[in-house]
């Protein structure tokens, strides 16, 4: 069996499938977490928090990332209770590096090599757009620019601000030994409170002045590559970003801080990257993106947060992917 059959039969065999809209698209209807059901179901609950963490998955990986910034790279506390060149352009260096390392990466391999071809692509169309209504008339460099210039900045200002909190006892720090139980709970908690927090948020950006001015940097971006994500306004980005100041009231540790850090920065490249999986191999796959902010992208009065807290279902907002949905929810946009 050759590649390419494999990879057909990886689209076509799952409950999921093509369609008319879709190259590829995941069960319809897409599903909230099953923690905020009426009557929430234990075994559903663990399944969910087990697929989102275990064995090895996008969250694990950024908490990866966070313990080994926090054990081996980052300066200790002591030479963070000033503002300094020194420690910060170190900061900014990093958060430049692992921006530029992840997204290039995903680009490349995704959409430039097209390494696996069209095998969990949500849209027939590649995002190499060339249009004037981006920075130099180019898609990519529009999202680069405004990702490395805005965005790492405005996220290197934001952790510093957190590590000189820190350093000078402005903001509640928590460690394992003391209350293990909730240093484990945080962190998909942080999950929630980026879902309320990204919600609220969102749809003051679609508020229209803020579309106009800010948000619609964002929308530029109908076909989304890995690069779009983070290709924001700063304004936005300042928004967006003030998730993290939840450590500044509730006790955390710098792990927590950082793992939020990633979730909200790297995060938004593999949740634009277009795809729902990296294949590995011919059978495996990684899950990296969530067709939820694909319709979005796609019809703009819908899912406004993600699928950790029904925010959208609550104030009638949600797209579950089926026809009858999308109907109801352009005929409201008229
Ligand atoms: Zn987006
Ligand atoms: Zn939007």
């Amino acid at each position: 069996m050759n590649n390419s059959t494999t990879r057909d039969e990886l689209v076509i065999g799952t409950s999921a499938g093509t369609s008319k809209n879709w190259n590829w698209h995941p069960d319809i209807p897409i599903k909230y977490s099953p923690l905020f059901e009426p009557k929430p179901k234990l075994l559903e609950v663990v399944r969910w928090f087990g697929q989102a963490w275990l064995p090895l998955t996008e969250l694990t990986c950024y908490l990866l990332i966070a313990i080994v910034v926090w054990n081996w790279v980052q300066p200790p506390l002591s030479e963070t209770t000033e503002f300094t060149f020194d420690w910060i352009g170190a900061v900014w260096a990093r958060n430049l590096g692992m921006m530029i390392l992840l997204t290039t990466f995903l680009h490349l391999w995704l959409h430039r090599w097209q390494k696996q071809d069209k095998a969990f692509r949500y849209l027939h169309k590649s995002p190499t757009e060339k249009h004037p209504k981006f920075l130099g008339g180019h898609q990519v460099r529009d999202n680069i620019f405004w990702t490395l210039a805005s965005g790492v900045t405005l996220w290197t200002a934001y952790e510093c601000f957190l590590w000189y909190s820190y350093a000078n006892g402005h903001a509640p720090l928590v460690m394992f030994a003391e209350n293990p139980i909730w240093f484990v709970l945080w962190f998909p908690v942080i999950g929630i409170w980026f879902s309320f927090h990204f919600y609220w948020v969102h749809r003051f950006l679609h508020w229209k002045p803020m579309y106009r001015h800010f948000h619609s940097v964002h929308h530029r971006n109908i076909t989304t590559g890995p690069w779009s994500g983070f290709s924001m306004h700063p304004v936005e980005h300042v928004l967006y970003l003030s998730s993290i100041l939840i450590h500044l009231v509730v006790p955390s540790h710098p792990i927590h801080m950082l793992f939020h850090a990633y979730f909200l920065t790297l995060g938004t490249s593999t949740s634009h990257s277009g795809y729902q999986a990296l294949l590995i191999g011919n059978s495996s796959k990684f899950v990296i993106s969530s067709f939820f902010h694909q319709l979005h992208h796609r019809y703009f009065n819908c899912n406004f947060g993600n699928t950790e807290l029904p925010m959208d279902r609550w104030f009638g907002s949600f797209n579950d992917g089926t026809t009858a949905a999308t109907r109801k929810l352009l005929k409201e946009r008229g």
